[in-house]
């Protein structure tokens, strides 16, 4: 199988940004601008605007994703949404193990790992973080480190959930700073990404995954990373805040 029968998906990760007007005006902007585009749509937003989010898409082809999601299903955990709540309010994707949520609310491969198998038995689409720290990039140690939570992350989510997945590799050192990974640095680590799923289950289901990239990706670099065999797509941060950088690699994804 190759990139082209593989489904591209550019996904927006909002972070803690925007009111629900603000959101509201942003997606207005950003609908017509996609509305002819070549591959799937998503924007993950803040909890308080999925239902927004949700009824503004209604018959367009913008996705709408969450941020986070926890793995018990009810009970004493004060603050936390499940993966039925997400489902009940139309919610399609999800973003697990951002390293946002690693770095500063103590996020571990386990709990990905948790979080990830509950959101499939949802019925959701999780969008799974990788990626390796910049002292760990200079250590030589990128594969190790991706390898390990590739392992972890999906420790006994069978070969058919795991073609369900999106895995985005983001590089943190490239997340919110403006530094992108070169295409070739990225298109490296997605191709190990692969074959570490090839490795796990088999070549068929790892050439039917969505592998990602996101770090710093924008409306003047997209192109050159979203042309690599093994970048299908990309998670974008502080560009998908801005409705035409955002369409511009939408197109970008569109072509491939
Ligand atoms: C992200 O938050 O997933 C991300 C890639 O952010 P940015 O595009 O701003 O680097």
């Amino acid at each position: 199988m190759k990139k082209n029968v593989r489904k591209a998906i550019i996904a927006g990760n909002w972070k803690m940004n925007k009111t629900r007007p603000e959101a509201k005006e942003l997606i207005e902007a950003i609908k017509p601008l996609v509305a002819d585009a070549g591959c799937e749509v998503v924007v993950c937003t803040p909890y308080t605007n999925l239902e927004t989010a949700v009824e503004m898409t209604k018959g367009s082809n913008v996705r709408v994703g969450a941020e986070n999601v926890h793995f018990e299903k009810s009970g004493a955990f004060t603050g936390e949404i499940s993966a039925d709540m997400l489902t009940e309010v139309g919610v399609q994707y999800v973003i697990i193990g951002h390293s946002e949520r690693r770095q500063y609310f103590g996020e571990t491969d386990e709990t990905v790992n948790k979080r990830t198998k509950a959101a499939l038995a949802a019925g959701l689409k999780p969008i799974v973080c990788v990626g390796e720290l910049l002292w760990e990039r200079e250590c030589n140690i990128t594969e190790e480190v991706v390898g390990r939570q590739i392992k972890l992350d999906f420790y006994d989510v069978s070969a058919e959930d795991v073609k369900k997945c999106v895995i985005a590799y983001e590089p943190v050192w490239a997340i919110g700073t403006g530094k992108t990974a070169t295409a070739d640095q990225a298109e490296e680590v997605c191709a190990f990404i692969r074959s570490k799923l090839a490795d796990l289950y088999g070549d068929a289901a790892a050439q039917a995954v969505t592998i990602q990239y996101g770090g710093s990706m924008n409306a003047g670099n997209a192109a050159e990373l979203l042309a690599k065999e093994n970048i299908d797509g990309g998670l974008i941060g502080g560009a998908s805040l801005k409705a035409p950088d955002f369409a511009e690699i939408v197109r970008a994804a569109s072509k491939g």
